[in-house]
């Protein structure tokens, strides 16, 4: 339609096939699903066995240039074009999407399934509780917290031997040492582990873990982030569900048996003398992954044109790594078969997002990607190009409706020419995807294609999927088949051998254009502590802005001449990558003064939701 309805419009004009006739499309066995409603449905991990022997499909990943505080549209762009290969071009097609965090929903974004004619649906469902993954991270957040909190009480009011009968964990009446126990018999000599042979301090040094109230890192968990008041407001430390580490290894983790390790890994904070302590320590890795175990299945929903889309974890792209799940992922490639694709989003900008789905996602899963598309839009290349800013809520400047090819070919020759080079550093062929808006040129379209073209891309296309569906993208969908069939040399940017300055190093100056970084002494310190600790063969995950390639969010273009402050540095052991903070960056973002919860509400006798858009 013309003009094109609101996205909860389009929504709900169209009806959902039921999802078990869904499943059996895609080839799913009735004992593989798990129906949450009738437009929902969990995917077992059994299918990975069954389908062991299928060769995967094409993998895509769709990564964006600087995008202005509005978002480019990569979503769209991810779901425009597997319907546009599905329904258009009759090849296998799956999407692969983070679920998205309240924080969008009720915050700027009012949702995050995509829009116009190139959604998830029903986009309510998506963008709220799905299928209760989310929820069930904040449980097992809040659980660590209780037993962080317990353990310190109990082993401050206790007694050694009360200590020792009820808090090392046992099984079926066996004690259950954690790793942390066993070093400590190693360290005192101890072989067998037989507490009798231990004497009264041995036995306090063993049971004691002497968590230091102080080095205590972990963070209670809640779904929503609050604004952060200034002080005197007191805001305790909170985490988010989605910024969490839980969160990451749901995204990360390659099956059940690799969670539960990951969890058991994180560590929570460290004793007075100085040791990490993990959640393994305080006996809670199992209960964690009794509550994480429906979670680790994907979600399975369609399209508005009825595509398959799994919809599955949703770690934050700055202190996490922005990607969605890796099982999601290999489940998919594994449906399509060998001839089919498989499409995959990476957050933010592919300086960021797609720099860690290649250094910290394909490490951990082993995939290797055929094809990257990189969305741009006419907007986001004017800003780089010395447009005026732009903010959500605010009208857009006149050179941003006006044709203005000068901006445009500057914002290409800069940051366009560079997320391409970007792309390229990992060996990978890249299709640019112009997302187009009703207000772009002929001209300025024309421009963007030719300029993507002559800075190295295989192909560069006009998308016009939000306004038309599949049929919209499908020169892009011919593109990507086109450009699947050339051969991809990927390679990693590090080997995880490098030494972690090094490696932060290499991501300043390779992917950024820094000139060098510094360190602050608490950076610096904490390296030699995790060296020391035998974390030093970690992946690295900036906690960058992503509204510029520098650390600085005014600086559009591709920026030169700056050296990048790293100002410290933490750990999330159990998913496995270190997270340097990059200059100002706030871990916790803040609701706007007007979120969009202000208009989102129920009628009560109809249950109709408003507000969501
Ligand atoms: P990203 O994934 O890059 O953050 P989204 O796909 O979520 O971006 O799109 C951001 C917003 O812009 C969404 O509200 C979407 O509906 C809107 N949008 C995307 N593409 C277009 C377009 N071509 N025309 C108009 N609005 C668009």
């Amino acid at each position: 339609l013309s003009p094109v309805p609101s996205d909860i419009e389009i929504s709900r004009a169209q009806t959902p096939k039921p999802v078990d006739q869904l499943a059996q499309e895609i080839g799913l066995l009735q004992e593989e699903t798990e129906a949450y409603g009738r437009t929902k449905a969990k995917v077992r991990l059994s299918l990975l066995d069954r389908l062991r022997e299928q060769p995967d499909g094409k993998y895509v990943l769709v990564a964006g240039i600087t995008p202005t505080p509005l978002g480019e549209g990569k979503s769209t762009v991810v779901i425009g074009l597997v319907q546009a290969l599905s329904a258009h071009l009759k090849l296998n097609s799956f999407a692969c999407l983070r679920q998205p965090s309240q924080g969008p929903t009720f915050g700027v974004k009012g949702g995050a399934a995509g829009g116009g004619y190139a959604q998830v649906i029903p986009m309510e469902e998506f963008n709220l509780h799905l299928t209760g993954d989310i929820h069930a991270i904040t449980a097992a957040n809040n659980l660590v917290a209780a037993a962080i909190d317990a353990r310190m009480l109990h082993e401050a009011t206790q007694t050694d031997k009360a200590l020792y009968s009820r808090l090392v964990p046992s099984v079926n009446g066996v004690r259950r040492f954690s790793p942390i126990q066993i070093a400590r018999l190693c360290r005192l000599g101890i072989s067998e582990i037989d507490p009798r042979a231990l004497t009264p301090q041995e036995v306090s040094s063993f049971v004691r873990l002497d968590l230091d109230p102080a080095k205590v890192t972990w963070q209670r968990g809640r779904t929503l982030y609050n604004q952060l008041f200034p002080p005197p407001i007191f805001q305790p430390p909170h985490m988010i569900a989605v910024a969490s580490e839980i969160m990451a290894i749901l995204a990360l983790a390659d099956g059940l048996g690799d969670m539960k390790t990951r969890l058991g890994r994180m560590v929570v904070g460290s004793s007075r003398s100085g040791q990490p302590i993990t959640a393994e320590d305080l006996g809670v890795s199992g209960a964690l992954a009794v509550l994480m175990k429906d979670a680790i299945k994907p979600t399975l929903m369609q399209t508005l044109e009825g595509s398959p889309v799994f919809v599955h974890a949703g770690p934050f792209a700055n202190i996490a790594h922005g990607n969605s799940s890796v099982l999601a992922d290999k489940l998919a490639l594994k449906l399509v078969g060998e001839d089919g694709f498989v499409v995959t989003e990476a957050g933010f900008g592919a300086d960021i997002g797609m720099e860690k789905f290649f250094n910290i996602k394909c490490r951990a899963s082993g995939l290797r990607p055929n094809v990257v598309v990189l969305v741009a839009t006419v907007r986001a290349l004017k800003m780089h190009g010395g447009g005026p800013n732009v903010s959500a809520g605010s009208p857009l400047p006149r050179e941003y409706i006006d044709e203005n090819l000068s901006l445009v070919t500057k914002g290409c020759s800069s940051n366009l020419r560079k997320q391409i080079q970007i792309a390229h550093l990992f060996g990978v062929p890249v299709v640019v995807a112009l997302n187009v808006f009703k207000t772009d040129t002929q001209a300025e379209i024309d421009l963007v294609c030719q300029m993507a073209k002559e800075s190295g891309a295989a192909d560069a296309v006009p998308c016009h999927h939000w306004a038309r569906g599949g049929r919209g993208s499908v020169d892009l969908a011919q593109a990507v088949k086109q450009a699947s069939s050339q051969p991809s040399h990927f390679q990693f940017l590090y080997s995880q051998e490098t030494p972690i300055v090094e490696k932060i190093r290499m991501i300043a100056q390779k992917v950024y254009g820094a000139d060098d970084i510094e360190l602050s002494p608490e950076a610096q310190a904490k390296i030699d502590y995790y060296n020391q600790q035998g974390y030093g063969k970690l992946p690295i995950c900036m906690a960058k802005t992503h509204l510029s390639l520098s650390h600085l969010p005014e600086k559009k273009g591709t920026p030169t001449g700056f050296t990048l402050p790293i100002r410290d540095i933490r750990a999330s052991i159990g998913a496995g990558f270190i997270y340097p903070l990059v200059g100002t960056m706030s871990t916790m973002p803040g609701l706007p003064t007007r979120p969009c919860f202000y208009d989102i509400d129920l009628d009560p006798v109809t249950e109709e939701i408003t507000g969501l858009f």
